[in-house]
């Protein structure tokens, strides 16, 4: 019979032959992968089992250990089954309810047995109880000494005990070297105590330790974790740039006719802060090892012309230039603008999307492998299967924050070329408007060199922000209606009257955008098609009430779903002033420049992120008039829908956004991509440990010039296997 059971193949046998996850397996979840995972894996808080308390003296609500004996245990079946054990020690009672037990606890809980039990205390109807508390037996003749330290209560996952779990930590915390890495002179200085001393502290702290310290990770000991911690990542990261200044890249000397050409044809002066990055840059490219510079700048700062130069001393040196951007409308706005620079000068540019028709990519293909194409904008499609470079000097990336850690490495694994047995890599510009936090540049992106533009080319006037509850949406688009100089000609008129036609003078006035509401997007794959869907929807939607409430403006359409060359065709619409008024999705948050449009309508503003608003808001503002940005929003607001749009109403610094937003998200969103599979910090927090983080700098920078072994030891001791991860 039951031979037969177990050779069915029914769907209860496969899951009881199962094996059981192993212990090792339980562990990786948590991230313990080595013996030294074990000893970094820190209390979440304690509980005092160093001392009994006399059952006359508990206190209800508070959690303490007695020792008691039991005298009657039964199961009771009103209100729920449940095991209820009375205990006592001669003067008081106490009731035990267990609503979730095993056959042989109630065996185990004979009335005379000992037991120590620790718990909080209740009132309850019969009496005082204690409900799931932790108990053991004590045997007879056995008296089991309290402990001496506190116990941790460790993080842990299903299937796990704390007992198991404290068990294999105490033996590694016993078993392992924790001699320190770092000289005793080193500590002093530091006011840093020993690692061991650190270590054994945290995980078994003495009675009367200071719980809130310890809670709010500001004693001393979790103070030594986190210094090492971010010594470890400092150290790393310079091991990689390091390791970079072995690598081989093209030279590409600075300061050929091309250069200087194009700047000379440029209808504005760079200004001081383009100067000096575009100057970094030009260092780098002329080096026989591979750039990794990071441009970041503000939004409308003017990253675009300073990689349009680094790409000409690429090409003045004979080699090929590549441009990848995230979106199609941001890569075509790219190849135009650079295009009408560029080849005046006689540089011939090839554009290569996804969305190209065959022949086209084929021919843009050919250009790039033949090396005709000195220059290639484009999106992803740049470093898919078929592209061959022919001799690629220097790889731009424009909003690297869009783009994965694997995409990247792509495009430049496809400029890699092998030449006498050795790999010559191109160099690689990154660009990003999202500014990185000071904290975040000192320490995920360490090992990036920086250029930063901070000033904006003059002549901007600042973006006015408004803030406007979806109420008042009449008043908006009365000003919308007159920021379009539509309304003194054409309000007053009847309904019907033709609007003026697309090709009759244009500029009457300013031009506008208006930002459909957004749909949230989803994890799941069919909910987020789903959420597509409904996106595509809303913007057709918000595109029939804004052609009906202006019908004398040139209003346009352009969403994500559009075709490549219908959003090209619109987007150019708006750039000529064709289109007056356009109303988008996001996908003109990146990177989109039209000067003349100086006003910006945000609907459901309370539903995007503060680093979305404020590239949104940077689409306006880049010329010389005063431009608005009108956030509507929909009430009530939430508590962090609040803080977000109060942040960016008081603010139009980018960094001081990205700091505040930092603070309200915490790294681990705020990296995105960059960091993916690599393990933020899990002890050091970015804001509250600076002076960690200036410290460690400091000493990751002694250590690597004059006690190699020493930075060796640490890294081994902390990073070991996850360093490969840090790397990409
Ligand atoms: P972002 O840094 O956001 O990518 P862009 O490169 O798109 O900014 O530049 C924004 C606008 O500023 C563009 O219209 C560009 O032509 C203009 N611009 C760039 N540099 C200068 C400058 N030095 N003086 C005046 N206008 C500039
Ligand atoms: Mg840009």
């Amino acid at each position: 019979m039951t031979r037969t059971k177990r050779r069915a193949p029914t769907q209860k046998g496969k899951s009881e032959e199962k094996p059981k996850a192993s212990l090792q397996d339980k562990l990786a979840k948590l991230g313990i992968r080595s013996e030294f995972d074990l000893v970094l894996h820190l209390p979440l808080r304690y509980e005092d089992e160093t001392k009994l308390t006399e059952l006359g003296e508990l206190k209800p609500g508070e959690s303490a250990q007695i020792e008691a004996a039991v005298l009657a245990s039964e199961i009771q079946y009103r209100p729920r089954r449940q095991l209820v054990v009375q205990v006592g020690d001669g003067q008081h009672v106490l009731y035990l309810r267990f609503f979730n037990f095993y056959p042989n606890q109630q065996k185990q809980l004979q009335p005379g047995t000992r037991v120590r039990v620790i718990g909080e205390l209740r009132s309850g109807f019969f009496g005082d109880e204690m409900v799931h508390p932790r108990y053991s037996v004590i045997r007879s003749g056995d008296s089991t000494p309290l402990p001496e330290r506190l116990t941790p209560v460790y993080p842990t996952t299903a299937g796990l005990a704390q007992s198991a779990l404290r068990q294999n930590i105490a033996r590694a915390l016993e078993k392992l070297d924790l001699s320190d890495t770092l000289d005793a002179t080193v500590l002093a200085d530091l006011h840093l105590k020993p690692f061991a001393e650190c270590v054994r502290f945290l995980h078994a702290p003495p009675p009367g330790a200071p719980l809130q310290a310890l809670e709010q990770r500001t004693h001393p000991a979790w103070r030594r974790l986190k210094f090492d911690e971010l010594l470890a990542q400092q150290l790393s990261m310079r091991k990689f740039r390091r390791a970079r200044a072995q690598r081989r890249a093209p030279s590409l000397p600075a300061g050929r006719q091309l250069t200087q050409q194009l700047l000379r044809s440029l209808p504005f002066q760079l200004t001081a802060a383009q100067h000096r990055c575009l100057a970094e840059i030009r260092h780098d490219l002329a080096q026989p090892h591979p750039m990794r510079r990071l441009l970041q700048g503000d939004v409308g700062s003017g990253k675009t012309i300073v990689a349009a130069l680094a790409c000409a001393q690429a090409i003045d040196a004979g080699y090929q230039a590549a441009l990848m951007a995230p979106t199609e409308i941001l890569a075509e706005q790219h190849f135009r603008k650079i295009d009408a620079l560029l080849s005046p000068l006689g540089i011939a540019t090839a554009w290569l999307t996804g969305a190209l028709r065959r022949k086209e990519k084929t021919e843009a293909i050919e250009r790039v492998a033949s090396g005709s194409a000195q220059l290639v904008i484009g999106t992803h499609a740049l470093f898919q299967g078929e592209v061959k470079f022919k001799k690629l000097g220097l790889a731009v990336i424009d909003e690297q924050h869009r783009f994965g850690v694997a995409q990247r490495l792509a495009l430049h694994d496809k400029g890699a070329a092998k030449r006498k047995g050795q790999t010559i890599e191109p160099h690689q510009l990154m660009m990003s408007a999202t500014p990185i936090p000071r904290t975040l540049s000192m320490s995920y992106f360490a090992d990036l060199d920086v250029s930063v533009i901070d000033e904006l080319p003059p002549g901007r006037t600042p973006i006015l922000t408004k803030l406007v509850s979806d109420a008042r949406r009449a008043e908006v688009i009365e000003r919308v209606r007159r920021a379009c100089g539509a309304a003194d000609e054409f309000a007053i008129q009847p309904a019907g009257r033709q609007a003026p036609a697309a090709n009759t003078a244009v500029g009457v006035g300013a031009q506008a955008y208006w930002v459909c509401p957004l749909i949230e997007e989803s994890e799941s794959p069919s909910r987020a098609a789903k959420a597509a869907d409904l996106q595509l929807q809303t913007a057709l939607d918000t595109f029939a009430t804004i052609q009906k409430t202006f019908p004398y403006l040139r209003v346009g359409l352009v969403h994500g779903r559009m075709p490549a060359a219908e959003k090209a065709h619109v987007m150019q619409g708006f750039q000529s002033g064709a289109i007056q008024l356009l109303v988008a999705t996001t996908v003109i948050e990146v990177g989109v420049d039209v000067p003349n449009a100086s006003l910006m309508v945000i609907e459901n503003a309370e539903r995007m992120g503060l680093a979305q608003l404020h590239q949104l808001r940077g689409r306006v503002g880049r010329g010389a008039a005063q431009s608005v940005c009108i956030l509507l929003y929909q009430s009530p607001l939430s508590e962090t829908a609040r803080e977000r749009l109060r942040i960016i109403f008081e603010n139009s610094d980018g960094f001081e956004i990205a700091r505040q937003d930092l603070h309200m998200r915490g790294p681990g969103e705020f990296l995105g991509n960059r960091q993916s599979g690599v393990p933020l910090l899990r002890f050091a927090d970015l804001e509250r440990d600076v002076d960690l983080l200036e410290a460690a700098r400091k000493l990751a920078d002694q250590l690597i010039e004059q006690r190699p072994e020493v930075a060796e030891r640490h890294i081994e001791r902390w990073l070991n296997a996850r360093e490969q991860l840090l790397k990409a």
